[in-house]
């Protein structure tokens, strides 16, 4: 058994409902169990209170030993096009509703040309870390780095209010 974190993020259309049928495919993989889900934020773009904002969560998945991160690629992969492609005749590919991102898979440490394990940005993200340190604040990210989810957390500059968040200082 492994348990996988995952970030969904969604900026387009209905929003919540974007992320709840992500959730509801995860859960349904074989071998698979949605364990625990992080609120859901609302990730407002600096100045730009215009722009239509992200909701973002952080989900962990419970996966079985037949799975491999790679595999959990392709699966979510499956899940993006699947819920991202607009339904319209005339037009073969819509833009994508939902971004579903591997954070981490277990202990795992990979870093090959498009698979990079732990996340890549990780650190750097505010709707990212916030909700990961919401279900695993004491988890140790792999990287190479040392220290944890809440150590991570306390080194970017982010507000909170609510469920509303906002990256910078
Ligand atoms: P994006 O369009 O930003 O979602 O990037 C998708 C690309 O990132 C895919 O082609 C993946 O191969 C690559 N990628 C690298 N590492 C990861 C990861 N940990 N989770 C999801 N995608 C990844």
């Amino acid at each position: 058994m492994i348990t996988a974190y995952l970030g969904l993020g969604s900026n387009l259309g209905d929003r919540e409902a974007h992320l709840a049928a992500a959730r509801e495919r995860l859960a349904a993989l074989p071998g698979a169990t949605l364990a625990a889900g992080s609120p859901v934020y609302a990730t407002e773009p600096w100045g730009d209170a215009d722009q239509p904002g992200f909701r973002n969560q952080v989900v962990a998945l419970e996966l079985d030993d037949s799975w491999s991160a790679r595999r959990l690629l392709a699966a979510l992969q499956a899940i993006e096009a699947a819920l991202g492609r607009v339904r319209d005749p005339g037009r073969r590919f819509g833009p994508r509703t939902i971004d579903l991102d591997i954070l981490l898979f277990g202990g795992q440490r990979l870093n090959e040309p498009d698979l990079v394990v732990p996340h890549p940005r990780l650190r750097q993200r505010a709707f990212v870390l916030v909700p990961l340190a919401d279900l695993a604040p004491d988890l140790p990210i792999p990287d190479g780095q040392g220290g944890g989810v809440a150590e991570a957390l306390a080194k970017i500059p982010f507000k909170i209010s609510g469920n509303s968040l906002w990256s910078g200082d």
